[in-house]
């Protein structure tokens, strides 16, 4: 990647059409650089349309990334929820790459009550195939298991960038509204999200911090984490300070916005970050 840039988790409300097509145009024409194609609840784009839309992103110049479904636990007890998993990571991650799509990130799995070392190699294992397959297709699109806002998820932020550094073809997608979350307020001064960007650079080197995945938003939180997201100026994140740091170690990749304003608070990110020095 050569810049940072900014975009929204799915269509923008602004949006005249609700489809794909509709939702890349409008990135465009808000002054966005990137859009993800949200496989959350389904994988809602036909593989016969996957051309079309890879195709619009192109002629936009718009970077696509991916979500995969919430339902996804690579960590799953039950055989038929686990095997149902790899075909979720599987049929989102080949459906955002015939989009053209750069980076995948799903929830990669539950702790299930299990000790987090073993949880980390049955993943680990997973991902590892994950890729495999998809390569064998000729398909080519980071995979990335993403920082979980709950507890009770897989994928602390030591977790998924040593996993990236480990596994070939998998990065870390941050969540920073997840981070803060997962501390359940505390971590969110310049040098918390500074020691984030500085914990990537010793695993994946310049490498990584050129190629971030990331995702912003507000966040409101309990005891075990992650409860919902808001705007950004509804809530305490220090999101200046945030960007700042992002600006500190001349990231490069793409944020995208989960607020529910979505494109307001992407715009409102992309401002602040072009304003600071
Ligand atoms: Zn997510």
């Amino acid at each position: 990647m050569k810049d940072l840039l900014f975009g929204t988790a799915g269509i923008p409300w602004s949006a005249k059409s609700g489809d794909t097509m509709g939702g890349i145009k409008e990135v465009k024409k808000l002054g966005l650089g990137s859009m993800e194609l949200e496989f959350v609840r389904s994988i809602n784009i036909r593989e016969s349309k996957t051309p079309e839309v890879k195709t619009a992103a192109e002629k936009e110049n718009i970077v696509l990334s991916a979500h995969g479904p919430y339902w996804v636990n690579l960590n799953a007890q039950k055989r038929e929820t686990l095997e149902a998993s790899r075909r979720w990571v599987l049929q989102s991650g080949r459906t955002a790459a015939l989009c053209g799509a750069w980076s995948i990130c799903f929830h990669a799995a539950y702790y299930m009550k299990q000790p987090h070392g073993s949880v980390y190699g049955q993943v680990k294992k997973e991902l590892e195939a994950a890729v495999k397959q998809l390569r064998g297709e000729g398909l080519s699109i980071w995979i990335r298991p993403e920082l979980g806002g709950k507890m009770s998820q897989f994928g602390g932020l030591e977790e998924i960038v040593r996993i990236s550094a480990e596994t070939e073809g998998v990065m870390p997608c941050i969540d920073f509204a997840h981070q803060h979350a997962r501390s359940m307020g505390k971590h969110n001064s310049y040098n918390d999200w500074s020691a984030d960007l500085a914990l990537v650079e010793k695993h994946l080197g310049r490498e990584g911090l050129e190629n971030m995945h990331i995702h912003a938003a507000g966040i409101e939180y309990g005891m075990s984490g992650e409860r919902n997201h808001v705007n950004l100026n509804d809530c305490k994140l220090n999101y200046t300070d945030l960007v700042q740091a992002w600006k500190d170690y001349k990231i490069k990749g793409v944020v995208i916005s989960e607020s529910p304003n979505i494109e307001e608070d992407a715009l409102l990110l992309q401002k602040t970050y072009n304003e600071l020095k």
